[in-house]
């Protein structure tokens, strides 16, 4: 008999990570919030969705070595992908007054934290910048522009390195974002629309439709063999499309008119041909890339059934023991690139290989 418990979380995916109070019966007070805004902080993106942290703290967090003051190549292969404690490392705000004397039209109101107002602007850039290319642990590196003591970053890549605020702040300007870029005409009628309550919502100008930002939701299940409480390997698979060695648990989105439960039954089953049970909850995190939010499960599986993996979409499953899953967040393992630190895949596989069984 195992006195073990079932596994959960061991910490909170690094997007769901937030500190702000979001206001939301601010964003129908126009007075207030013009009043507010010369001691507000602005959080400035580019149009590829990237904001300004500091240049000293963003390589430092990499443990690059100072490989930016002197070159512009990091070539450290773990460096975003180990991932495993959570960020410290802020956003680079501007004053809101320094931005526009009045608050602007198209400014994006983010909440407050510290009594101070947080704003979006989606028009920034870095101006006279250099590119210093950090690997994403993915296909190909990535471009960090940098000037200014500023590095300019993105979510996906590198939002475990933020500190809880600045995850929070940028997941939820990033959602928005990538909202307003396809809520550009009326779901009704297909007339232009144009953004009210300081970009939380849409109203048409033809029709007077209002819409709010959507999101998907997304099944992603680590599914572990029936052996104890918390199983003695884990169900792992790749796709065609993604590097040598990548693995990760299976992931799917939700249909219409269907349940969290008969979706993860269902991807599992049409993925990797494999009935699951004792499905159970442990947690969620918001994936705006552009619109989705990962509802994560754990479920049981029996370690004998003949794995199928679905033509085209799976090119490999197989099951992995914990110990070598454990050693793979240990060390760099070729043949076992787990899913990187922004992703709520690795707390998933990392709090399992961390439980007792
Ligand atoms: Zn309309």
């Amino acid at each position: 008999m195992s006195s073990a418990a079932p596994f959960e979380l061991d910490a909170s995916p690094a997007l769901s990570r937030s500190t702000a109070d979001r206001q939301e019966s601010l964003r129908a007070d126009p007075e207030r919030l013009r009043a507010r805004w010369p001691s507000a902080r602005v959080v400035r993106m580019d149009d590829r969705g990237r904001v300004p942290v500091p240049e000293r703290a963003f390589f430092g967090a990499l443990d690059t070595g100072g490989a930016a003051d002197s070159a512009d190549s990091v070539d450290r292969a773990d460096s975003v992908d180990t991932g495993g404690e959570a960020g410290a490392v802020p956003l680079s705000t501007t004053p809101a007054f320094d931005v526009s004397p009045e608050l602007p039209d198209d400014a994006v109101f983010l909440g407050e934290w510290e009594d101070t107002d947080y704003w979006a602007v989606f028009d920034a850039s870095a101006s006279g910048a250099r590119t210093v290319r950090v690997d994403s642990g993915w296909n190909a590196p990535v471009e960090i522009p940098v000037a200014d003591g500023e590095a300019w970053v993105g979510l996906r890549v590198h939002g475990s390195v933020l500190d809880d605020t600045a995850a929070g702040l940028l997941t939820t300007a990033v959602a928005l974002r990538n909202w307003h870029r396809r809520a550009r005409h009326c779901a009704r009628c297909g007339g232009p629309t144009r953004l009210r309550q300081f970009g939380w919502a849409t109203i048409c100008e033809q029709c007077g439709h209002e819409e709010y930002p959507r999101t998907d939701p997304a099944v992603i299940c680590l599914v572990h063999d029936d052996i104890g409480v918390n199983g003695e390997h884990v169900l792992l698979a790749r796709q065609p499309v993604w590097p040598a060695g990548r693995y990760s648990v299976l992931a799917g989105f939700v249909e219409a008119g269907e349940s969290l439960e008969s979706c993860v039954e269902r991807e599992i089953r049409e993925e990797v041909g494999v009935a699951v049970r004792d499905i159970r909850y442990l947690g969620s995190q918001p994936w705006p890339f552009p619109r989705s939010i990962m509802l994560g499960f754990a479920a049981r599986a029996e370690r004998g059934a003949r794995l199928a993996p679905a033509e085209g979409e799976i090119e490999d499953a197989r099951w992995v023991s914990r110990d070598r899953v454990r050693a793979a967040f240990e060390e760099h393992d070729p043949g076992l690139l787990l899913p990187g630190g922004t992703s709520i895949a690795h707390v998933m596989l990392r709090s399992w290989a961390k439980a007792a069984n």
